[in-house]
């Protein structure tokens, strides 16, 4: 589904994205990990259509996608720094993504309701974004996040603000709805806890390079390097 060749990603003298190759089969749930400022956020936004590589190729169904504006990528998003109108309530906020889809109103209702439940917040419709709590936030920014049927679904940090009960509870969730939609997603996060258990296959950064990648089985039992080691929290 999704082949990147040889990317590279430059802000002045740094390097973000250093000769990345990486392919995402499709269904397949990709966690990628790695330490802050090693690339991963950069990784989806070139994906995305939100930063233009300096070289290589991403290529979306084996159409090249240089010049391809975000909107006409098929990729649903949800950043760091997500972003919810404050002056629309939660029903609004997660409605948009389908009203601007033409779904009739009462499809919208629904569809509303089944995502605010698998959230975790159920019939909360009609509360002011403004009230919420920053995870319940997130939590509605999410639902937004899979409204759309996106062939590629990218996550960054998607639980990276509620408690760790929470975060377990919708990681089980989170697997269980991919792999029912049959959506392919690649997600970045911090906590390894939450790749291993999300993930069909983890992509371990480092300085703008893929370090390792395997499922976490495979990364867990055998890292590649004594960083990937380290990384995992090994004291070899
Ligand atoms: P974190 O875990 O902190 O979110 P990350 O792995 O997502 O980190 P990136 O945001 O991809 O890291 O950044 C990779 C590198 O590129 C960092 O050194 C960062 O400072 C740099 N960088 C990212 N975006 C920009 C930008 N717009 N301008 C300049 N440098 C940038
Ligand atoms: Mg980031």
């Amino acid at each position: 589904l999704l082949t990147l060749s040889d990317v590279t990603v430059r802000f002045g003298a740094r390097t973000a994205l250093d000769a990345v190759d990486l392919e995402i089969a499709e269904h397949e749930i990709v966690c990628v990990l790695g330490p802050s400022g090693s690339g991963k956020s950069t990784l989806l936004r070139v994906v995305a259509g939100l930063q233009e590589p300096a070289g290589g190729r991403v290529a979306l169904d084996g159409a090249d996608q240089s010049g391809v504006p975000v909107h006409r990528r098929g990729v649903g998003l949800m950043f760091q720094d997500h972003q919810l109108f404050p002056q629309r309530d939660v029903h609004g906020n997660v409605a948009f993504g389908l009203r601007m889809r033409g779904a009739a109103r009462d499809e919208q209702a629904r569809r509303v309701e089944e995502l605010l439940d698998l959230v975790g917040l159920p019939g909360a419709g009609r509360r002011a974004v403004a009230e919420l709590s920053g995870g319940e936030q997130q939590r509605v920014a999410l639902a937004r996040a899979l409204v759309p049927s996106p062939r590629l679904l990218m996550l960054d940090e998607p639980l990276g603000q509620l408690d760790r009960s929470l975060r377990e509870r919708l990681v089980v969730e989170l697997r269980g709805l991919f792999g029912r939609l049959g959506t392919t997603v690649l997600a970045v996060t911090h906590d390894q806890g939450e790749a291993f258990a999300l993930a069909d296959r983890v992509v371990v950064m480092r300085d703008g390079r893929i370090a390792q990648t395997g499922t976490p089985l495979e990364v867990w039992q055998r890292p590649a390097s004594a960083f990937v080691a380290r990384f995992l929290g090994f004291d070899n």
